[in-house]
């Protein structure tokens, strides 16, 4: 991808047209048999969206994360999803960021050109959830080696990946003084240690997302896939969240975009009563309103993506345009149910398939609650709720 002449609004462009290729049957296809959606991701791959964020002498497209927002922002305005890869562009800042020269030469290329596909993110595991610092998942260092045992949760993708970043305890957390110490970053390669001490098991959800389980039973990894020092794994993923929210609220602007052009379309063209329905105004409201709701959470993940890319502090924003972003997709979808009356649940017209989808939003990568208490904590200055 060449964007030294290329403007935003000319990768948007060019996001279209490859996006026009996969319209809502090839979707619904997959829906339908949770398929993975392969050459729609090689096509994103081999146009080099994926390696957006990476930086040219590594191969990538050097962009800001303003031109990666705007790539997934165009995959879902147009009625596609990112979630099966949008995970290979933002993975990698944690080796950008915190790996070795070793690593970043040997990952980075091939991360930008898809030879290797980073984009599985171990982090929940079923017991610990949103506390992530009580993650059980331990990795026991044994001569070049570390010996990982335990068990994560939603992590996205894994079948489909070859790396995996996974985060584990190095230290009991009653052995450390902060909860937060004790905890490291692991680039793991799948490939190499899959029926072997790692065992996946997709999990069945609402929407086709391609989550999975993963087991480690004393799975053998070489110790020289601990990214930065051991130990302080938590600080390195903390780094990349503000990232990986920015992104995701683009996905949900786009969401709310398509649902509010398909709303507003019927709406214009449905006649009931010998008058379009979107004379009605308890049809238009609703519409308005969440189209109004969209505008006010772009504003504000603008404002994150600005600061995210001057290298200023975005945790703000980037927390409130996440939990902003959602609720208009939301609002979005609902109207857009609602204004196709019994035709929002025909699986033909996308409707319901894009309102699964967008659902999810409001709970992973981060839930609404722990947007609100970071919002009461860091930013109103309450005390910690939790
Ligand atoms: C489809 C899907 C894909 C995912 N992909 C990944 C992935 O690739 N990698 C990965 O590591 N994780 C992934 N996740 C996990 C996701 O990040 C978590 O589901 C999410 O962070 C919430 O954790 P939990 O499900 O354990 O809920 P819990 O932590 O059990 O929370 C349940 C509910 O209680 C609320 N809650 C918990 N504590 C508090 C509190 N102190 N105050 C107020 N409310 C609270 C939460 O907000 C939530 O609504 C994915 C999840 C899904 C569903």
């Amino acid at each position: 991808m060449d964007h030294s002449s290329t403007s935003f609004s000319e990768i948007r462009e060019e996001v279209r047209k490859l996006c026009a290729k996969f319209p809502g049957e090839y979707w619904r296809k997959l829906d339908a048999e949770r398929g993975y959606p392969t050459e729609f991701v090689q096509e994103l791959t081999q146009s080099g969206y994926l390696g957006a964020l990476i930086p040219e002498e590594y191969g990538g497209a050097g962009l800001p994360l303003a031109g990666a927002a705007a790539i997934l922002e165009t995959i879902h305005a147009e009625g596609c999803n990112g979630a099966a890869c949008h995970a290979q562009m933002y993975i990698m800042g944690t080796i950008l960021r915190h790996g070795s020269p070793a690593q970043k030469a040997e990952y980075l290329p091939k991360i930008a050109t898809g030879e290797l596909r980073l984009q599985a993110f171990g982090v929940t595991e079923p017991t610990s959830g949103t506390d992530t610092t009580a993650l059980r998942t331990f990795a026991r260092r044994e001569g070049d080696t570390y010996v990982v045992n335990g068990q994560k949760v939603w992590t996205s993708r894994a079948e489909h990946s070859d790396l995996m970043l996974l985060l584990a305890r190095t230290t009991p957390r009653d052995q450390v003084k902060k909860k937060t110490d004790g905890i490291s970053t692991f680039i793991v390669d799948m490939r190499k240690v899959l029926d072997n001490g790692l065992t996946i098991r997709p999990i069945r959800t609402m929407m086709n997302h391609n989550s999975c389980e993963v087991f480690f039973d004393n799975m053998v990894i070489p110790a020289d896939g601990l990214v930065g020092e051991e130990g302080r794994g938590f600080r390195y993923i903390l780094d990349g969240m503000n990232a990986e929210r920015l992104l995701i609220s683009s996905e949900c602007i786009g969401d709310a975009k398509w649902f509010t052009a398909r709303s507003t379309a019927y709406a214009r063209d449905r006649q009931i009563f010998g008058r379009p329905i979107g004379q009605n105004q308890g049809i238009q409201f609703p519409i308005a309103k969440a189209y109004a709701q969209m505008r006010a959470a772009e504003l504000l993940l603008h404002e994150g993506i600005r600061k995210f890319d001057a290298g200023e502090h975005c945790g703000e924003e980037a927390n409130m345009a996440k939990m902003m972003t959602a609720e208009a997709a939301w609002a979005a979808a609902e109207a857009c149910v609602q204004t196709h009356g019994g035709f929002g649940f025909a699986e033909e017209y996308d409707i319901e398939r894009k309102f699964r989808e967008t659902r999810l939003y409001q709970v992973a990568p981060i839930s609404t609650n722990l947007v609100l208490s970071y919002i009461a904590e860091h930013v109103l200055g309450l005390p910690r709720s939790y």
